[in-house]
């Protein structure tokens, strides 16, 4: 089955104290980003659909672009009310079968927390992420007087993401709309229509953002399976050759002949490619996609990078930051630096400002001065974790 996700991102950040909640930094990137890169790594999930307040939108749009893997299809604005917001975010999915709602704010959601739900959703219809709780529960009166004490085993905190067949969870919202009926959680929809929700599994740690010692907690929680940074160098030359299409940072360039290579001869993503599987401890791109193999005749570099960062992925490991400079006699790349960054950005999962691109000349001396080709040199970082013992620490 097909699947697509709202990620509720219109919420007001009420009990910040200032400040959106969704955009605050954490961990380097902005809250919103880290669920969209869970949602990027997810299988299963084909498309996303943030909903966004006016206010925010630009700036979600960035992020999105950055960090959304390509998947997310739109981007809609919330109403008053959470469940408007996701009545606005599923009018405008297209196709999917089954609907992940997830909260924006709740950003150390992994993409096995969706597929998880996903799974679960696909045989019983309505699947929600919850806990057992730990501390025992209170029911209070107006004076904070007790009333009573549920029976602990029977209460579950949930959380997102909620996942549901479409058909069913659209049919909870125009029931609920019908009613005049609203509800902090979309299961709870479901639920007055009497169709069974089961809970998953959710772990302790996706919590979520409301106040700003939340995002001191989650900073630690990050900072503790932060594991170990790996520095990687990548260094990749090519000539020139008449007849071909000159391809840098995955970028396009008119009117200049191109490089001489067995794939599209992008020297520049070549030696980002080294410079990860360096830092990762992977060897060089000769392992991994020989020049004599068939599948990488004329192949487009940005799709090797994209598997290199899938290699590192199986590691537990990503890339955090890019540096990179081009030396080249001609053309005049400066024109074509940021298109460069984004195409590489959107390739790692990464925001803008971590992959940075220069470019300059070797002052007409040597083979490089004498422009018989481009030469490329690359720093990665790379955060190992210590996931599956990828790492000695
Ligand atoms: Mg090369």
């Amino acid at each position: 089955m097909s699947a697509g996700c709202v990620l509720l991102a219109a919420g007001r950040s009420a009990r910040m104290g200032g400040g959106d909640k969704l955009l605050a930094p954490l961990a380097g990137r902005p809250v919103l980003a880290h669920s969209l890169a869970a949602l990027a790594a997810c299988d299963e999930i084909a498309q996303v659909i943030i909903v966004t307040s006016a206010a925010n939108r630009a700036a979600v749009a960035r992020i999105a672009a950055s960090c959304g893997g390509g998947k997310v299809r739109a981007l809609v604005t919330g109403g008053a009310e959470r469940q408007d917001s996701v009545a606005a975010g599923l009018a405008a999915l297209s196709n999917v079968e089954l609907i992940a709602i997830h909260d924006g704010a709740r950003p150390l959601v992994e993409a096995a927390d969706f597929s998880a739900g996903l799974e679960a959703a696909r045989e019983l219809g309505a699947a929600i992420a919850g806990a057992p709780l730990i501390d025992t529960v209170k029911r209070v009166d107006a004076d904070e007087r007790v009333l009573g004490t549920p029976p602990r085993a029977e209460l579950r905190a949930v959380a997102t993401p909620q996942v549901f067949r479409r058909e069913l969870l659209e049919r909870a919202h125009r029931a609920a709309a019908a009613d005049g009926v609203s509800a902090t959680d979309d299961a709870a929809l479901v639920e007055r229509l009497g169709e069974p929700v089961v809970v998953y599994p959710s772990r302790r740690r996706n919590l979520k953002i409301t106040t700003a010692d939340d995002l001191l907690l989650a900073e630690s929680l990050l900072g503790a399976s932060a594991g170990v940074q790996r520095a990687g160098i990548g260094i990749d030359a090519h000539r020139f050759k008449a007849g071909r299409r000159l391809v840098l940072g995955g970028v396009g360039i008119p009117d200049h002949e191109g490089l001489d290579g067995h794939s599209d001869a992008d020297v520049l993503t070549h030696a980002i490619i080294d410079a990860l599987l360096g830092a990762a401890g992977l060897g060089d791109i000769g392992q991994h996609f020989p020049p004599g193999d068939p599948r990488w005749a004329g192949a487009d570099s940005i799709l090797l990078l994209r598997r290199t960062a899938a290699l590192l992925a199986e590691l537990g490991a990503r890339a955090e930051s890019i540096d990179a400079t081009v030396i080249a006699e001609r053309p005049r790349l400066r024109p074509y630096i940021e298109a460069m960054r984004a195409r590489l950005a959107d390739a790692l999962g990464l925001e803008l400002a971590r992959v940075n691109v220069k470019a300059t000349t070797a002052e007409r001396m040597g083979a490089l001065g004498r422009a018989e080709g481009i030469q490329a040199h690359a720093l990665a970082n790379v955060r190992v974790t210590l996931r599956n013992g990828a790492t000695d620490g």
